[in-house]
């Protein structure tokens, strides 16, 4: 078991540091949230006034933070977290952030001679809870192997993606094929309800054949087709419409620097950016199925 240090409590961060508490692991806590760190300390772990009480003592530690500007804040700059942790420590980064900002963040840590490596993670806040979630993980063979049994306790499938930024780029290039699936599902159930077919019917028909993918398989974005999924709650919880925006902002410009050609991509992002601006960028993602439905 390992003394762990873990900064970002958020929705994700939270059930985390909850599930390495669970595994046994000494946790120290913090957020800039007062009420998030009570919920961890009732829970049996330590809570800290900064990042740098924080990290004192940690042989491990991970972040879990909304953006880019919060990752550079903490690990960069004057104030910055790589000024003052010991060469010995394993930084694992599990925010959402460019590829690039993730190579700055990794040279850095690099020079200090401390292990580094983006894990961005697949499978939501359901997965945060479960201890399912994948992580994609970027950085050196070494790192990633003294992470993996860490990662364990919070994840189910633990990838190593290549090197720095490696993580990243594949999270977004997973992120932007989940936003064009997810419409292309409720364009494809839109029209066939238009046509009378019961959306649960067709949902089944796809599925089994030719169009089946993650949608239709577990979670549909249909209301009442599916039990205990966004589109039956009211588009409440899961992955908010507002992240997806982020995520697909980063592949348009990841794509705008490597010259790639992101038609579908692109599509996806001004259909969400549109469903965001229309109010709906706290509801989940898969409530993209209104704007088929015409509402
Ligand atoms: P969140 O906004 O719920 O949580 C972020 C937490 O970070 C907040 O509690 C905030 O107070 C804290 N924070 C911000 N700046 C800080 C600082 N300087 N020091 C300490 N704490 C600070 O976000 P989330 O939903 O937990 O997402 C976190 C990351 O995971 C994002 O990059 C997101 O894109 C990614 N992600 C989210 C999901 C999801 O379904 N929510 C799924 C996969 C990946």
């Amino acid at each position: 078991m390992a003394n762990i240090t873990f900064i970002g409590l958020g929705n994700m961060g939270g059930p985390m540091a909850l599930n390495l508490l669970k595994a046994g692991h000494t946790v120290t806590v913090f957020d800039l949230s007062e009420d998030a760190m009570k919920t961890l300390e009732e829970a049996g772990a330590k809570t800290a006034p900064n990042i740098h009480d924080a990290a004192k003592g940690a042989e491990c530690l991970i972040t879990m933070l909304p953006a880019g500007e919060h990752v550079e804040a903490v690990y960069l700059g004057d104030d910055g977290l790589l000024n003052s942790l010991p060469s010995s420590t394993l930084v694992i980064d599990s925010s959402t952030i460019a590829p690039e900002t993730a190579r700055v963040v990794a040279e850095r840590a690099v020079k200090q001679d401390i292990a580094f490596l983006d894990a961005p993670v697949s499978g939501g806040v359901g997965g945060a809870k479960a201890g399912t979630l994948t992580f994609i993980c970027g950085g050196e063979e070494a790192a990633f192997e003294r992470a993996k049994p860490i990662l364990q306790d919070m994840g189910k499938n633990i990838f190593h993606a290549g090197p720095h930024g490696a993580g990243q780029v594949a999270k977004l290039c997973n992120n932007m094929l989940l936003a064009i699936l997810m419409n292309g599902t409720c364009e494809a159930l839109a029209l066939g309800a238009k046509n009378g077919l019961d959306p649960a019917v067709l949902s089944e028909i796809m599925r089994q054949s030719s169009g089946g993918n993650w949608a239709l398989n577990v979670y549909n974005p249909w209301p009442g087709v599916m039990e205990g999924v966004p589109a039956s709650n009211d588009y409440q919880g899961g992955f908010l419409v507002d992240l997806m925006n982020k995520d697909l902002g980063l592949a348009f410009d990841n794509a705008v620097k490597n010259k790639a050609p992101i038609p579908m991509g692109s599509l996806a992002r001004n259909l969400y950016a549109l469903h965001g601006q229309q109010g709906n960028g706290r509801l989940d993602f898969s409530s993209i199925q209104r704007f088929y439905r015409g509402e």
